[in-house]
């Protein structure tokens, strides 16, 4: 079985600076005070043009981005493949509101397909859906309001993006990964991605709607989802994830006074992601799963299923993902042992790529989140190398 614990392997591209520069940029982003006002002081100068760009280049965004563009990434996507995890270049610019910019968000990702089209170690190209919409119409949509003619126009246009970015993936052979968004955008998103699997994924999976199983409705929206497959005769592709909004999620659900979406407890969103993978692997020659997580008990739960069933490693419909400068011990070793693995790159124009950093840095801050696992690795690495 894979042993996470293996540090050698785990930071085998990390030379001894690189390591400790992880180390330091870890500890620092553990004091959630500190985050708190870093960010807040980080978008503050970046909104008033002070030159803190190359600072936040040499900390946060060097450890968590691939460059500002994709030729940036090559050394990073190379070295990578090297040690077989494979990388997924993801083009991180949020938060655009302009139909124009949304048009340029689609001739990116053509371009990005047609970049790695031939590149083995890049599998699956990515997009999020408020990149090529307004995130007031994917709301006014999920909601079943009204569209005036405007709007339905818009509405229009974005379910012309989807097809054109699908059908591109699909003619060039590329897995297409669509990302989750917040629970009050989602059902827009859901219901274009379903279109597109029953479109693209008739001869196999192309297109991967992400099911957060944080939320609590999850499962039964997955069980659907076969129910759909088997009755119009499409593959589903899956990226399975816990959930990345948990807190903005219960805290409009406070305001407004509706239900949570999130489940109860942690305990809760880690029993439904489990169960939603064995769901999945259960239908696996007919669907594919991409197992989005830093989580090392749910990863070995789908090894330990993999090896019951005698599922080769290497089978062609699971995948694992990880974010680049997060849980190397699971994806160094998961491609040492031969499983599928490929990292997230994230890269765009600094100030752009500053919500997901943002995230990133909260997330690693969390006490019952990552940051003592990956310390403590990384402790455990500098120890080894005998450089404490
Ligand atoms: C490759 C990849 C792609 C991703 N894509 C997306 C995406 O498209 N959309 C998206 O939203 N996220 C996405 N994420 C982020 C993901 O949803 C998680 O936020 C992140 O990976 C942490 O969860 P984990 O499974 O790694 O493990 P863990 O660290 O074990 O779990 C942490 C997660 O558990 C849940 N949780 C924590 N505390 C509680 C609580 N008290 N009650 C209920 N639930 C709780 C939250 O979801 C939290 O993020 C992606 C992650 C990866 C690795």
């Amino acid at each position: 079985m894979v042993n996470f614990d293996n540090t050698a392997i785990a930071f085998q591209m990390k030379n001894d600076a690189a390591l400790d520069r992880a180390y330091f940029l870890f500890k620092l982003i553990s004091n959630e005070p500190l985050v708190k006002i870093g960010t807040a002081a980080t978008n503050f100068a970046l909104n008033a043009q002070l030159p803190v760009e190359g600072l936040i280049r040499a900390t946060v965004f060097d450890h968590f981005c691939g460059g500002v563009n994709e030729e940036d990434c090559l050394q990073i996507i190379k070295e990578l493949g090297s040690y077989g995890v494979q990388s997924i270049l993801d083009y991180s610019v949020e938060g655009k509101v302009e139909e124009n910019q949304f048009d340029l968000a689609v001739e990116k990702n053509l371009e990005i397909l047609s970049f790695i089209k031939s590149r083995e170690e890049i599998p699956f190209a990515v997009f999020k859906p408020t990149a090529l919409g307004s995130s007031d119409l994917f709301y006014k949509v999920s909601q079943n309001s009204d569209l005036n003619e405007s709007e339905k126009n818009a509405y229009n246009r974005i379910t012309d993006r989807y097809h054109t970015l699908c059908s591109k993936a699909r003619e060039l052979n590329i897995k297409l990964l669509v990302d989750a968004e917040e629970s009050w955008l989602q059902q827009a998103a859901d219901d274009l991605c379903l279109q597109m699997m029953k479109t693209y994924n008739t001869e196999q999976p192309i297109v991967y709607n992400t099911y957060q199983m944080y939320r609590w409705d999850k499962m039964k929206d997955l069980e659907k989802l076969f129910d759909l497959a088997s009755r119009y005769n499409f593959l589903p592709g899956i990226k399975l994830v816990r959930g990345a909004y948990m807190e903005k999620e219960r805290k409009r659900a406070s305001e407004k006074g509706y239900n949570s979406p999130i489940c109860e407890d942690k305990k809760e969103t880690d029993l439904n992601f489990d169960k939603g993978a064995r769901f999945i692997l259960n239908h696996i020659e007919k669907a594919s799963i991409f197992v989005g997580s830093h989580n090392e008990h749910s990863t070995l739960l789908v090894l330990n299923y993999m090896e019951e069933y005698n599922i080769p490693s290497d089978h062609k419909h699971i995948w694992f993902g990880q974010l680049y400068g997060m849980s190397d011990h699971i994806s160094f070793n998961l491609a040492k042992n031969g499983y599928n693995v490929s990292k997230y790159i994230p890269y765009g124009p600094v100030k752009d790529v500053m919500p997901y950093l943002i995230r990133r840095a909260e997330e690693n801050t969390s006490v019952a989140g990552q940051t003592n696992r990956e310390l403590e690795l990384i402790k455990k690495e500098r120890s080894r190398r005998k450089l404490l």
